[in-house]
Order: C-alpha cells, then sequence, then structure tokens
C-alpha cells in the first residue's frame, strides 16, 4: 500500500444515487452553466493551496475539475487527499475558464468544472509506471500491469479503433448476405503449415483436440452444408515462432463463399477494406486492386509479397554471367541456379564501408556473399572487374541499366534463395536511401501461386497454401507428372509488403482433392484417417466453392500505424508466448494431470521475463 489510502484518512464514499459518468471529454462552452455529475480517474492534481485542480479522465478524455472552497468546502477539503489514479466523482457546474487558463490543445480547454461535491469511490496504489511515460517504461512491467497499459489514450484510441473496423465489416457481410456461423474451438488438426496447440482429453485419455490453426475445413463443410455465404471473425491459434506481427493467437475475418470464383472472393475483400479504413478513418483504398501473378512478382521483386511503392526492381543477369570468368557466378548459373541483380543508379550513396556491411548482412540472410560493380569514369570498380572484358561489361550495362555513376548488387546462388535474398536487399536499399513512400498506401492481389513446393526441411511436395486449394482447370492435367508446374486458385491481398490475408478455390470433387492428398504423399489410409470426413462430405453434392482470411490484428495495425501488433490486441502474448499479467502457461495440478491421464516428463517453470 502506498501512503495514499492508509494516510489520507479518508472514507470511500458510494456511488450512491449518482449514475453513469458523462463523459469528461465531452463537455464544451455550450453547456456553460450546466450542472454536471463527472466520473473517472485523476489524471494529474495541481495543488494551490488555496485551490486544487484535478484533470479527471474516462475514455471520452480529460476534464479540469476545480474544487475551489468558494464553490464546495467539503469537497476542497477532500481535494487535498486526492492521487494519480483515484476513481472519483464530482458534481459541479460547467463555467467558462478564465481567458489567461485557455488551454487551446485540449477539446474541453475551454471549460472547466467547479466542484460543488465530490467522492471518491476507488484509492489507487502508486502505479509501477506513471502512464504518461508508459513508453519508457519496460516492456515486462507494462505487460504484467496491462490494464494500466491500456489506460493510455492511445491503448484505448486502439482498441475502440479495432472496434469500429470489426464493426463496420460485420455489418459489410451481413448486408452482402454472409452468415456468421461459430465454429469449434476443440477440434482437430487443420494443415495450414504451424504446429498445433493440443488440449488433452479428459474423457478419451490418450487423445487430444488441436486448437483450429483456421476454421478451413468446417467453413468448406457449411459450403456442403447449403450456406452459400459464411463469416466469421475468428480466433486461430498456431504455435509459431514470434514476431513482432505475429502472436499464437491472432483473429481472422474468416468467409467462404458457393457458386464464385476468384473474382468474386477478391471483390467482397476489397469491399471489406474499403469498409474497414473507411471506418478506422485512414486512406479509403481505390478498387479495384491491381494484381501481379506469383511470377511475375517473385521475377521483378524477389518476393510474393512485394512492396511495389518504390522501383529497385530485379534483373536476372544469368545469361551475361553464365558465361563469364567469374568462377561462383557462373558455377551457380550451371547448376541451374541464377545470378540477379539490383541497380542503384547514383552510388555515391554508398561509402567502400556501407557496401562491406551490406556484403556481411547478406550472409545473415542466408547468402553465400554479395557482390557489387561500381561504374565510375576510370571503368568498372568492383572486387569482379577483371573477370569481365570490354564486350560483356556493355552486354551486363545494357541488362541492367547501370550507368556510369551507378552500383549494381549481385547475388548468385539458387534461384529461390537468391530470389528471396535480392528481395531482402531491395528493401533494405529501399530503406537506407529514403525511397519508401510512407504516407502511400499500395494494396495489391498477388495471384497464380503454385499449388506445391519442396518443403524446406526434408525436400517433400508440400501445399504452399494448403491442401484443399484447387488447382487451374488447365494445370490439372500435369497433377502426377509435372507437380511443381501447377498453378493453385489462389490470391493473398498484401498491403506495403505485407500480407494482409489469402485464400482459394477449394477442391469440390473428392477425386481431385484424393489426387492431390496422394501427390502430397498422403496415402488411402491416412487420407481417410485424418480427412475421410471431408472426403465423404465432398461426396454428397459439394458446391463449387472458396473464400479468404484477413489477418484483423495486423490489418489494424497497419491502418494505426503501429509497429506490433501487441498494440491493437487487449491482451496479448509476450514473444515466448507468455500472458504476464495472468500467468499463463502454468503448471498443471497432481490432480490434473492424473484426471488426464498425462505423466509430466519436465515442468518448466514459467520465469518472469524482462
Ligand atoms: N484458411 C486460410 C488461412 O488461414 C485462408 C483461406 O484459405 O481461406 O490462411
Amino acid at each position: 500500500m502506498s501512503e495514499s489510502a492508509e494516510q489520507t484518512g479518508i472514507a470511500l464514499d458510494a456511488l450512491g444515487d449518482w449514475r453513469g459518468g458523462g463523459g469528461c471529454g465531452t463537455w464544451r462552452s455550450e453547456h456553460i452553466g450546466r450542472s454536471v455529475i463527472v466520473m473517472g480517474w485523476v489524471d494529474v492534481r495541481r495543488d494551490h493551496g488555496g485551490i486544487v485542480f484535478v484533470d479527471l479522465r474516462d475514455r471520452t478524455g480529460l476534464l479540469q475539475i476545480v474544487l475551489d472552497p468558494a464553490d464546495g468546502a467539503g469537497a476542497h477539503e477532500r481535494a487535498h487527499a486526492l492521487r494519480s489514479e483515484w476513481v472519483v466523482a464530482a458534481r459541479g457546474r460547467i463555467a467558462a475558464r478564465p481567458r489567461e487558463t485557455v488551454n487551446s490543445e485540449l477539446p474541453t480547454g475551454e471549460i472547466e468544472l467547479r466542484v460543488e461535491e465530490v467522492r471518491v469511490l476507488s484509492m489507487a496504489r502508486v502505479l509501477p509506471f506513471p502512464l504518461g511515460e508508459a513508453h519508457e517504461a519496460n516492456e515486462a512491467l507494462r505487460a504484467r500491469y496491462r490494464y494500466l497499459d491500456l489506460r493510455r489514450p492511445r491503448m484505448l484510441r486502439n482498441l475502440t479503433a479495432r472496434h469500429c473496423v470489426t464493426a463496420a465489416i460485420r455489418a459489410l457481410l451481413d448486408d452482402e448476405g454472409f452468415i456468421d456461423v461459430e465454429t469449434p474451438i476443440l477440434t482437430r488438426s487443420t494443415p495450414e503449415g504451424a504446429r498445433d496447440y493440443l488440449v488433452p482429453s479428459r474423457v478419451t485419455p490418450g487423445s487430444v483436440y488441436a486448437l483450429p490453426q483456421s476454421p478451413q475445413l468446417f467453413k468448406q463443410i457449411l459450403m456442403v452444408a447449403g450456406l452459400e455465404r459464411y463469416s466469421q471473425i475468428v480466433r486461430c491459434v498456431r504455435d509459431e515462432d514470434l514476431r513482432a506481427d505475429r502472436q499464437p493467437e491472432f483473429t481472422q475475418v474468416d468467409l467462404e463463399m458457393s457458386f464464385i470464383g476468384a473474382d468474386e472472393v477478391m471483390a467482397v475483400t476489397e469491399r471489406i477494406l474499403v469498409a474497414g479504413a473507411r471506418a478506422v478513418g485512414t486512406e479509403v483504398p481505390q478498387i479495384p486492386f491491381p494484381r501481379m501473378t506469383y511470377a511475375e512478382a517473385t521475377r521483378r521483386f524477389g518476393t510474393d509479397r512485394p512492396d511495389t511503392r518504390f522501383g529497385l526492381e530485379l534483373v536476372d543477369l544469368s545469361a551475361e554471367m553464365g558465361a563469364s570468368q567469374a568462377r561462383v557466378l557462373a558455377e551457380a548459373v550451371a547448376k541451374g541456379g541464377m545470378v540477379g541483380g539490383i541497380v542503384v543508379d547514383d552510388g555515391s550513396r554508398f561509402s567502400r564501408s556501407q557496401l562491406d556491411e551490406l556484403v556481411e548482412w547478406s550472409k545473415t540472410v542466408g547468402a553465400k556473399g554479395l557482390a557489387w560493380i561500381r561504374s565510375t569514369p576510370e571503368g568498372w570498380q568492383s572486387p569482379l572487374a577483371k573477370f569481365f572484358a570490354e564486350g560483356e561489361r556493355t552486354a551486363i550495362e545494357g541488362h541492367s541499366g547501370l550507368r556510369q555513376g551507378g552500383v549494381l548488387f549481385l547475388v548468385a546462388g539458387p534461384r529461390k534463395l537468391a530470389g528471396s535474398v535480392l528481395g531482402q536487399l531491395r528493401l533494405r536499399l529501399g530503406a537506407m536511401l529514403g525511397l519508401v513512400p510512407h504516407e502511400r498506401n499500395n494494396y495489391l492481389w498477388v495471384t497464380d501461386f503454385p499449388l506445391f513446393e519442396h518443403s524446406e526441411e526434408d525436400g517433400r511436395l508440400v501445399a504452399v497454401h494448403h491442401p484443399f486449394t484447387a488447382p487451374c482447370d488447365e494445370d490439372l492435367g500435369r497433377l502426377e507428372s509435372d507437380p511443381l508446374d501447377v498453378r493453385a486458385v489462389a490470391y493473398d491481398v498484401v498491403l506495403n509488403g505485407v500480407e494482409l490475408g489469402g485464400g482459394s478455390i477449394r477442391i469440390h470433387r473428392p477425386d481431385i482433392q484424393a489426387r492431390v492428398f496422394a501427390a502430397l504423399g498422403i496415402n488411402d489410409a491416412e487420407q481417410s484417417e485424418k480427412f475421410g470426413f471431408l472426403l465423404d462430405a465432398l461426396s454428397f453434392g459439394a458446391p463449387p466453392h472458396g473464400g479468404l482470411a484477413l489477418g484483423l490484428d495486423r490489418l489494424c495495425m497497419l491502418w494505426l500505424g503501429e509497429h506490433s501488433i501487441r498494440d491493437v490486441i487487449a491482451f496479448p502474448k509476450t514473444q515466448k508466448a507468455h500472458c504476464a499479467m495472468s500467468e499463463a502457461p502454468s503448471v498443471p495440478s497432481e490432480q490434473q494431470l492424473r484426471e488426464l491421464g498425462i505423466r509430466m516428463r519436465q515442468a518448466e517453470k514459467v520465469k518472469p521475463e524482462s
């Protein structure tokens, strides 16, 4: 306990017949003379002896209340005891502030409340961090006292804005005939590419439920059930390594439609984004969004979620480099890989040490290295210069657009790796050179993803999206013979290089679903064990259908200009997937384990993060 509560000698008051607050931040000069009751938290108290000023705060804002013995002697007496974050109610009259004390920064800055009676509803211990300086407080402390962190106007704004976004999206979906259906939390594994969170069953010892990575199969089955348009703003749970824009549980705007093609799903999604952007007060996107195929996105930008707000596009110099004397480069091409480059016109922007730093950085993202060539009036300056004859130089300059004064960065390696390093290099160069117009918002569809890729871990064929994604009709014949060449009817929506969400047209024929499972190495027994219910459902009259899911947290984060999704989630987890406030996860009791038939091999005590 701080000195405040015990040493003040103040007895708490009951709310009594006072009701309802009254919106501290809503009073204006047109209310002068009105008798009102306001309630809220003491933000700041300024005790001038004769008169005490308190900024009272509620979710609508701040109001200066004045405790002057001339207005209410009892109220003034109690005012000396008030401390930050006490909960107080005050009755009084709205009055104009003396001209010299008008605060033009505050919406209520022209008025104040002259208090006649004050009631102390609750006291507060001294806070572990002052709210005004919360941004400087240690993250762990803020997470532990999340309710205090949430008292900050900025966090309140974020939660309110998020509410406006979901309300607008729900209204739009309702208008467009979507039916909101809740799907189970206790379910079985849905392959979205992440690890599952498992919940042991007490009733069936030895068995577990999986928390849903997405409602994918349920929403498809709702289409088989004849709902035609399903939507849900739904929590999904994936056990992945966490980053600033990833949480173990996150929210999706999830939808599924029958008797449609990709265009219809994309059009609804665009309308959702327009409605959400309008609700949050950010720039409303122009629709329809531009589209780009996966092949074009990876070729030009080295990624399937390109930030198209600036240039620095990739050039494929494999043909020129493959025939050169530069062994490392030529070998990469000979092995079926590539040499790609990025040209920066003003090479004087890079010092030698910056170039060296970039080379070192490239190794941290998986490259063997990074080469550079400066074009100067004296010719090429580069560790590689000696390998290129005049004619070769001209060809490289012609293809890449390297001109005098410019610098060409080169990455060699297997196609996917080199593309990805170049894609990341492009972002890095864009940021270093200040080329990213942060005030612009580029929404983009990326389409025609490959259906399969090789898993990075073991080289097996895996689904790029998920195994229920429909192959392009014209590629169906190659499913068995050339699976890596089969395109999917899948689409992702991207904002400024960040994936907002994605979806696909689904397989609605059991025979095609079984072929895709087979291509993924899922044998008949496993198909019927894991997905029998889906294959069954598809065999009882399934309409053609498709859908998409948007990541709501990420969307709100971007729209609100925040840098972490934790700033738009009321009770987020820490980087270690802990809830610092409730201290989840926790060690179960012996009895709980016994009931579940589980013996723990080890229990790691949850340590508070600092
Ligand atoms: N279930 C997918 C996901 O969560 C989205 C979809 O295909 O609709 O990424």
